[in-house]
């Protein structure tokens, strides 16, 4: 495998890479080296129309396309997706950072997205409504919303695609992402398998640039009718905001806060090990991220103890090495908001029980920590950490724990570990999240909902709820005498 090769990313507009009309470019950075490794092209202005009126055509072609043939397009998607992992994953590490075979999960998980939404695209049907009139018909059509515009994060540049656009694409909208500037090279060879499978063009397109000038150029442009945001709360608020102002559906993926409840009764090795690895999968910086541990005091000190050698055996690296299992930070500023939240911790009496500290001085690694005796007012516990740090509280009854989980005004993913029927009926009703993980680590899947409640947003990126988020319901009613 050549290692060090990283392709420099261009516009995607109508089927064809083009670089931006004004010649402007960003560097991409790899996360472990702190090095330049490429650039990507800064659309303007003039680009985003370029891109908005192909978005337009794409619209009017793709929605013409038949169902089992969009399913059949997107299929042959899936399989380059597949068939290119290995080099797609490798660029993955070279620009986000986490561990070659992180990423190449990623990418494969990916292609599985995409074939369960090409399928569930052949399943979109109406329905016909009993008439109270013999001689009148009534039908119920679902149609596409139209051009989507699409934001999404570095964090999992792959995936936060896929859940939109496998979505989108099923349901016959036209697609145009505006990728994260940091990590660009994977999500333009995701596209290219859509150019490469033969989609008509304008179907999907790609673009970088100025975040905010971007968003709030597309957001209120007529061609676009449906915005669709993965990233922090307070720019999902922002987003969510315009998009209202100017009448656009929109489906807010945000921040989360997840709490991680283990009942006196829970299995503590299978407690570690599945929250352990969810906690450390891509350094921490996930949205369903277990973040707050609420432990109960009887098994408190075992449970820490067993963390931190869990934190001790991960093998902290380059990702492209082979046995890495926690890569770099995926930027400089993550690098600086967990300096923030120790300092804080420490401050605010947590004891640091290992890690705690950067690794090195090129690059962004950050040792896996764990925190125990973590004040309720310690920022870790406040605000999300978005890192490799496990943040320890202990509890007397769960109703505490319950309550302290749904203190916080986020409520993506929760976690719980109990072996206790009475006690999973309870997490059930009571926890305020849109996804419950109870006795094994993260696990979403295509077919499953994926979305959060309160500020961690709306919408669901996941199961037939995320195709309904690109339908329109169109009512007919036809007198036939
Ligand atoms: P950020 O809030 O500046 O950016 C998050 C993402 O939103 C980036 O991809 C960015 O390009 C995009 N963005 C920012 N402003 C935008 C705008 N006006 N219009 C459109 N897109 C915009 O923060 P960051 O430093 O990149 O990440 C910090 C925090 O963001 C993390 O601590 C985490 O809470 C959150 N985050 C969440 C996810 C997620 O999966 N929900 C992913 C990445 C980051």
């Amino acid at each position: 495998m050549n290692t060090t090769h990283y392709p420099d990313t261009r516009l995607l507009i109508a089927n064809e890479w083009s670089d931006a009309l004004s010649g402007k470019t960003i560097d991409v950075l790899n996360p472990a080296t702190g090095k330049v490794i490429g650039k990507v092209a800064h659309a303007g202005i003039t680009d985003l129309d370029r891109a908005l009126a192909a978005a337009q055509r794409g619209f009017d072609a793709w929605r013409k396309v038949p169902a089992n043939e969009r399913a059949t397009t997107m299929r042959r998607a899936a399989a380059l997706v597949r068939e290119r992992a290995a080099d797609i994953a490798r660029i993955l590490t070279l620009e986000e950072g986490k561990p070659f075979a992180e990423a190449r999960v990623e990418v494969l998980a990916g292609a599985d997205i995409i074939e369960w939404f090409a399928d569930e695209g052949r399943r979109v049907y109406g329905r016909i409504v009993p008439s109270r009139n013999l001689a009148a018909q009534q039908l119920v059509l679902k149609e596409p919303l139209g051009p989507v515009a699409a934001f999404t994060p570095w964090n999992f540049p792959v995936n936060q695609i896929v859940r939109k656009l496998g979505a989108a694409l099923a349901s016959g909208c036209s697609f145009l992402v505006k990728a994260p500037e940091e990590t660009p090279a994977s999500p333009a060879a995701l596209l290219q398998a859509f150019v490469d499978a033969g989609v008509p063009p304008g179907t999907v397109g790609l673009v970088f640039g100025d975040p905010g000038e971007i968003s709030s150029y597309l957001i209120p442009h007529p061609v676009i009718r449906k915005v669709t945001f993965t990233g922090s709360t307070p720019v999902g608020k922002q987003l969510a905001a315009l998009s209202g102002a100017h009448m656009k559906r929109a489906t807010m993926e945000l921040g989360g806060h997840a709490p991680v409840i283990v009942a006196a009764d829970a299995d503590v090795a299978l407690a570690v090990r599945a929250s352990g690895g969810a906690k450390f999968r891509n350094a921490g910086q996930v949205c369903i991220s277990p973040t707050r541990f609420l432990v109960h005091n009887s098994i408190r000190d075992e449970f820490a103890r067993e963390m931190v050698n869990y934190a001790e055996s991960l093998k902290v690296g380059d990702g492209l090495i082979e046995g890495t299992t926690l890569g770099p930070l995926a930027n400089a500023r993550r690098m600086s908001a967990m300096a923030g939240v120790l300092e804080d911790a420490r401050a605010t009496g947590a004891t640091v029980a290992t890690g705690g500290e950067r690794i090195g001085t090129d690059g962004n690694f950050f040792a896996p920590t764990v925190l125990t005796n973590v004040s309720l007012e310690a920022n870790v516990f406040n605000s999300e950490p978005f890192g490799p740090i496990v943040a320890i509280r202990g509890f007397d009854k769960l109703d505490e724990a319950i309550a302290e989980a749904n203190r916080l005004p986020y409520g993506l993913a929760g976690f719980a570990f109990t072996q206790s029927i009475r006690n999973v009926q309870l997490l059930s009703h009571e926890m305020e999240v849109g996804m419950l993980f109870i006795n094994q680590p993260a696990t979403p899947t295509p077919e499953m909902p994926f979305g959060g409640v309160k500020d961690s947003g709306y919408g669901s990126e996941g199961g037939p709820e995320a195709m309904e988020a690109y339908l329109v319901t169109k009512a007919v009613s036809v007198m036939t005498a």
